[in-house]
Formats: structure tokens, sequence, C-alpha cells
């Protein structure tokens, strides 16, 4: 039963291969005109040959007719000459000849069995009004019947009518011969055929098993490089394994771009560690000549070292939260974005005036807007932490609001150091950093800005960054309105 199933279901498969289809589609196409033309040859002869034949006896019996109507021989059957005119014609056509008069009696008849009985038969009728040249065929029986009318020439009075049946045997042996050969024929046409169609069906779609093969050989784990496995037998096979090969390049770009981020997590927190086993073996080492103020002072550069590893991994969760759509859940709420923007003044403060920063805040209008508050606050914290950073001593950082028909439009700008044209593209790069040392010194991660990005992102918004080197720089924000309802 199991095996039955299974069978059934390849059979599908073989059905419905291109394969199977093309082998059908040649089959019928090379046999099906041979049996039209079968059909219209045979039925072509039988007509042509049936037509004649009636136009031949017509022909004869009209002129038989004729020389009727000319002798006396309705009051007198005797005439030997017409009786053998009558006996000629109908052993020349292998049939029978019958004379009807106008009282519908049969006068003559070549076979001698029905002289003196009436017929009455529909063509003899409508021959005594007037028709002209009826004729029946009878298959089954294989003659055909032709009635003419017996006619006087001046007067056109109509004395009685022939009837002359005449053998079509000769007419089917022909068509069942034509017919005989010509299915022969057809049954050579469709063993070709065949051949041909399952020849073009195995080669025809030979280049699309090397793709299947090129496709598997891949899946089992073979490396094939950029252009080894090209199929180029065909537009089709070409294109095929071209998207294939684009596919095979983005999937290792991805892997690639995985694998860089798991190499620059391990460095980015290796970094703090290895400081502080330097600091730990140092004061090891020291023993007991260390003195208590060392000892503070290099506790207190650990403490520091664990703060930032500390920094990179919830910096790391953040971005693990935010990253890809699928995964992060927005949690959209309408909300004053100038609230918002004003809590994260007051929050940040305390850190520009530690720097000497002054922070200044700019509203042109408040803005209510669909946003997840945790996610964007963060955003524009990093950039306000950043502007504070990255800025000089008696620097300023502006914040403002403002709004279009459809977008908030935040920017913060400061007076700090600038990015360089060339870094400008890459500030959202996981890690990338403009000044490594420098970045590092002041506590940076090098996630601020692609936590930024993805938390913008998340909100279909948009981020842009302008600036001029030692004068400073401005990010623009733009957040739509409706951004839940976008969505
Ligand atoms: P970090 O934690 O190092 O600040 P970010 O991703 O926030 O990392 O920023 C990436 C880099 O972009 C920073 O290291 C810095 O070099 C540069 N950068 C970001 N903001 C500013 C700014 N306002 N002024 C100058 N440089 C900046």
């Amino acid at each position: 039963m199991g095996s039955l199933v299974s069978s059934f279901f390849q059979n599908i498969r073989f059905y419905r291969s291109l394969r199977f289809r093309i082998f059908l589609i040649v089959l019928l196409i090379g046999t099906i005109p041979a049996v039209i033309m079968r059909f219209i040859m045979v039925r072509g002869y039988e007509n042509r040959a049936l037509s004649q034949k009636v136009s031949e006896v017509t022909n004869q019996s009209a002129i038989v007719a004729a020389h009727l109507a000319r002798t006396d021989y309705f009051s007198d059957t005797s005439d030997p000459v017409i009786n053998d005119e009558l006996t000629q014609m109908s052993n020349l056509y292998d049939g029978r000849i019958l004379v009807i008069n106008d009282d519908f009696l049969i006068i003559k008849d070549t076979y001698g069995k029905s002289q003196g009985r009436y017929i009455v038969s529909a063509e003899v009728i409508s021959c005594m009004n007037g028709s002209r040249n009826m004729w029946v065929t009878d298959d089954e029986n294989r003659y055909l019947e032709i009635t003419v009318p017996i006619l006087d020439e001046t007067t056109g009075a109509v004395y009685g009518a022939l009837v002359a049946s005449a053998s079509t045997d000769s007419i089917h042996d022909n068509v069942e011969v034509l017919g005989r050969r010509a299915r022969i024929v057809e049954a050579v046409i469709a063993v070709i055929v065949l051949v041909i169609a399952y020849a073009l069906s195995m080669t025809l779609l030979k280049p699309f098993d090397k793709v299947i093969r090129a496709v598997d050989s891949v899946k089992e784990g073979f490396d094939p490089g950029t252009e080894s496995i090209e199929v180029l037998d065909y537009t089709e096979t070409k294109d095929i394994m071209d998207a294939f090969h684009h596919l095979m390049s983005r999937m290792k770009e991805v892997d690639d771009s995985r694998e860089e981020f798991v190499a620059n997590v391990s460095h980015e927190l290796k970094t703090p560690l290895a400081s502080m086993k330097v600091l730990s073996d140092s004061l090891i080492q020291g023993g007991d000549s260390v003195d208590a103020a060392t000892y503070r002072e290099f506790m207190l550069d650990i403490a520091e070292e664990v703060d930032r590893e500390n920094k990179i991994i919830n910096n790391l969760m953040s971005l693990v939260k935010l990253d890809g759509n699928e995964t992060a859940k927005m949690n959209l709420e309408p909300k004053s974005l100038s609230e918002m923007l004003k809590q994260l003044i007051k929050t940040l403060t305390p850190l520009a005036e530690k720097s000497r920063v002054e922070l200044l805040y700019e509203e042109k209008t408040d803005v209510t807007a669909n946003i997840d508050e945790t996610k964007l606050s963060l955003a524009i914290m990093n950039l306000i932490e950043n502007a504070i950073k990255y800025n000089k001593e008696d620097g300023w950082v502006r914040v403002t609001l403002d709004s279009d028909l459809q977008f908030a439009v935040i920017t913060v700008s400061d007076s700090g150091m600038g990015i360089p044209e060339e870094s400008i593209n890459r500030i959202y790069d996981r890690f990338y950093r403009v000044d490594k040392s420098h970045s590092r010194e002041i506590g940076g991660t090098g996630l601020g800005l692609s936590i930024t990005r993805n938390a913008i992102l998340l909100h279909r918004g948009a981020i842009k960054a302008a600036s001029i080197v030692g004068e400073g720089t401005t990010f623009t924000v733009k957040i739509p309105i409706a951004a839940g309802e976008a969505v």
C-alpha cells in the first residue's frame, strides 16, 4: 500500500515535469496532423470518386432516357436495341435498371424480378413531378441509385422515369486500401515522432539537470568559487545560475559581516580585560613594596575598565534588541517630543556642565508623534552625548525641534571637532570610531550611532549628518508624525 502511494506521487512528479510535457507536446504536434491528413485524404477521395460516378451514371442514364423517349418502348418493351442497351448499361455498372411509366408501373427490370409491380418511392414521385437527377446512396449495401425522368424532347411531357442503380464496391474498396495505407504511414510517423519526442525531451532539458547538480553540489558544502559553475546553454539557465550566484554572494556577505561583528565584539570585550590584567599583574608583581596610594590608583583604573566593559555589554544588548525590524517590538504611543527632549536635556545637563559645554534647547513648535519613547530617547540621547563628548572646552550644543507636514525634525548641533568627510558615511557602522584612541579615552564604544540609526529606522525615520572639521557637526533626525499608522 505504502509503495503504491509513493509510486503514485512519483508519477505525479513525472507528469508534472517539463520533460514529460515537452515529450507530450512534440508527440501531439507530430501525430495529430498525420491523423487529420488521413481523414481529409480518405474523405476527399471518397467524395470525389462518388461524385464522378454519380455524374457518369447520370449522363449515361440521361442518354438512355432520351433514347427511350424517342422510341415506342412504353407500348412495346420488346425492342431488342433498347433492351440490349439497358442490359449493357446495367452490366457496365454492375447494377440494375428499372424503367417506370407514368402510372408508376415497372415496365422493365434488367433483373427481371420486379416487372409488372408498382413502385412508389419519394425519388420517383418527385421525378415525375419535374425534378431532375435525383440520387441516393446506400452505404450498407454499397450502391448508389439515380433517378432520371424520361421526357418528350419537344413538349417536355414526362413519360416515366428511369431508375439506375450502380455498385459502389470499387469506391469502398479503394477507400479501404487507401485508409489502410494511410494508417501504416501514420504508425510509422508516430514511431518516428515518438523517438524524436523522447530524444528532444531528454536533450532539451539536460542543461537544467546541470543547474540542479550545480545547486545540489553547493548544498552539500562544495564552495564553487564564483564562475566555476556556469550553465551557459540557454539564456534561462544562465539567468538562473546568475541569480543563484548573486544569492550566494549575498549570503557570503551576510556571513562575512556576522563574522566581522563577532570578531569586533571579542576584540572590544578583550581590551578592558587586557588592561585589568596588566594592572592587577603589576600589583601582584610589586608585592609588599606597593604602597597604598598606588594600590588605590590601580584599583580605580580597574574599576573604570569594569565600567567600560559593562557599557559595551549594555550597548550590545540594546543593539541586539533594536536589530532587524522583525525582532524589535515597537511600543508606539502618541507622545509630545518637546517633553521628551526637555527631559533629556535635564538628564544630560550635569554631563555638559562637567565638560564645560553649554547645552541649549530651541523649540519652534511642539510635535506630538507616534513613537516608542524608550527607543527614541536612547537614540537622541546618544546624539547629545556625542555632541558633548566630541566638543571643545567652552563649546556649545544646540538641540532644536521643528516640524513640517509629515515629519518631526530634531537637530543636534555642536561646536566640536567635526567629522572628516571620508568618515561621515561610516560613523553608523558598529564599532567604527573616527579616532579610536581618543574615542576610547572618553569612554566611547563605537556602538552609539548604530543604536541611534536602528532606533530611528524602526520609526521609519531618517538620520543625516553634516560636518565641518574643526567647526562642528549637525545631526538631523526626521520622524514621521504618524509612524504607527504608516506601518
Ligand atoms: P562612540 O561610542 O565612539 O562615540 P558612536 O557610534 O556614537 O561611537 O560614534 C562613532 C564615531 O563617530 C565616534 O567615535 C566619533 O569619532 C564620531 N562622532 C560621533 N558623533 C560625533 C560628533 N558630534 N562630533 C564629532 N565626531 C563624532
